[in-house]
């Protein structure tokens, strides 16, 4: 089949890529022109394990092309994917001007019949909306059916994701056009879930707000396991063993960030009250993910008191490992914190550098690995469990810092191994004999 993917980022990339990889013909739109040229070349211009090497292999067979102009771009696909961004506007609802200006473009652009398939989290009657706005502009010249298709990958694992992923959701109110997106995706193999439109935007608001409750209720529990003496980690083992509750997204850590789950929890809070409900669980989640991405700074002034001067390690700065997203990670929170606080910061992550010294604050140091951020420090954070950082010996703390004080956020340590060492070791949710 003939597609136009609209939006190379982390969904439209991998969604173009991973087409023409099971035989379709993709031309991947965007407007940033230097991600164009980049891409041309076979260069990814995001981290993504895999992708380059698909891209690569796929534009060389002839079924991948790139290119900034709609028009050019749009011409002949019976199918056109928008995969732009839904960010968070300042009132925490979802920006819908990037997919409205697509839905513009298609209207503007096309010369036949198209069915549209948005993949971009869109609040629940936003398809109808971009339906509308085509329509409108095509006045009756040719047909345009509109699908909602969410997507459910994850990045740093986003290319497995879509070739393994758990269903792909369909939503149409034609059974033409959702015939249509079932012949595309059946070379996955992977179930495909049918609905109408308004249900497939809510499955995607609705399976991210649930697993942000997930970990909030963790940290949550964890909070509770400082306070009472119990170990988190052994409390979630206990629980996951129940099948009703299942064991993935049950651990704890300073919170849960990235792209997804901060802005999608935040746009179901505001779609709730459109129609005047509250949504006071949802809100309550979001609030303790919010208090949770503090909690190491909060730790180091129990622990210091007074943190001013003192030299910080931070280690890993991407909101989650194998990506190179800063989008809400829980660093921005931690390295602003810590530098109102008068601290120094040394931050590392192996792949991440290069778009935080786009948000962080100017005066953070970057150092080239664990060692070097670790030379001299009064204590050290672990904020983002990159296998590097898992596997540094508890004995290079000991041998590079002033102080081996370390926070880990992500409880990369068993406790039995941080004991064995001269470190202070404090985690999440596990007592120690540091207390906190
Ligand atoms: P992104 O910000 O990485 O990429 C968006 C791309 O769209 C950018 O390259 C931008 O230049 C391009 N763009 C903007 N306007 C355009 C236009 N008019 N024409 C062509 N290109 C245009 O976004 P993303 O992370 O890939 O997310 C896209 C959507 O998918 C969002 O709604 C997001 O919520 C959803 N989603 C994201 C993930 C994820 O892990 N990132 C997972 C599931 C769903």
């Amino acid at each position: 089949m003939e597609i136009a993917v609209v939006g190379t980022g982390y969904v439209g990339l991998v969604t173009g890529v991973c087409l023409t990889e099971i035989g379709h013909y993709v031309t991947c739109i965007d407007i940033d022109e230097d991600k164009i040229n980049l891409m041309r070349e076979g260069i990814s211009p995001i981290y993504e394990p895999g992708l380059s090497d698909l891209m690569k292999k796929n534009i060389d067979e002839g079924r991948l092309t790139f290119t900034s102009n709609h028009s050019e771009g749009f011409a002949n696909k019976k199918v056109i994917y928008i995969a732009v961004g839904t960010p968070q506007t300042k009132e925490g609802k979802a920006d819908l001007q990037y997919v409205e200006k697509v839905a513009a473009d298609i209207g503007h652009h096309i010369n036949n019949d198209v069915i549209v398939v948005t993949k971009s989290t869109v609040p629940v009657g936003t398809n109808e909306k971009v339906r509308e706005i085509i329509r409108e502009l095509v006045n009756g010249k040719f047909e345009v059916e509109i699908v909602s298709n969410p997507e459910f990958l994850r990045e740093g694992s986003a290319v497995q994701d879509t070739f393994h992923g758990d269903r792909i959701v369909i939503g149409a109110d034609s059974d033409k056009a959702a015939s249509v997106l079932e012949e595309i995706n059946r070379p996955f193999g992977i179930p495909i879930y049918k609905t109408d439109i308004r249900s497939a935007e809510m499955i995607k608001y609705a399976s991210n707000a649930f697993l942000a409750t997930k970990i909030s209720f963790v940290n949550e529990i964890s909070n509770l396991c400082e306070k009472l003496g119990a170990n988190v980690e052994d409390v979630a083992t206990g629980m996951g063993m129940d099948d009703r509750i299942g064991n993935k997204f049950l651990k704890a850590g300073i919170g849960y960030g990235g792209s997804c789950f901060p802005k999608d929890t935040s746009a179901l809070v505001q779609i709730a009250g459109y129609v005047q409900h509250d949504f006071n669980l949802l809100k309550s989640v979001i609030e303790v993910n919010n208090d949770q991405r503090r909690l190491l700074v909060k730790k180091a002034k129990e622990r210091f008191g007074n943190i001013e001067g003192k030299r910080v390690a931070v280690l890993g700065l991407a909101f989650k490992p194998n990506t190179d997203d800063m989008r809400e990670a829980a660093s921005i929170t931690l390295c602003e914190e810590l530098i109102q606080s008068g601290a120094e910061v040394v931050a590392y992550d192996p792949i991440a550098i290069p778009n935080a010294k786009k948000i962080l604050p100017q005066s953070i140091q970057y150092a080239d690995s664990v060692e070097n951020a670790l030379e001299n420090a009064d204590f050290a954070f672990i904020v983002t469990e990159w296998d590097e950082v898992k596997n540094t010996e508890l004995d290079v703390y000991i041998k590079k810092m002033k102080t081996p004080v370390i926070f880990d956020g992500r409880n990369c340590y068993a406790l039995e191994e941080a004991a064995k060492y001269a470190v202070e070791y404090h985690s999440v949710g596990r007592k120690t004999q540091f207390g906190i």
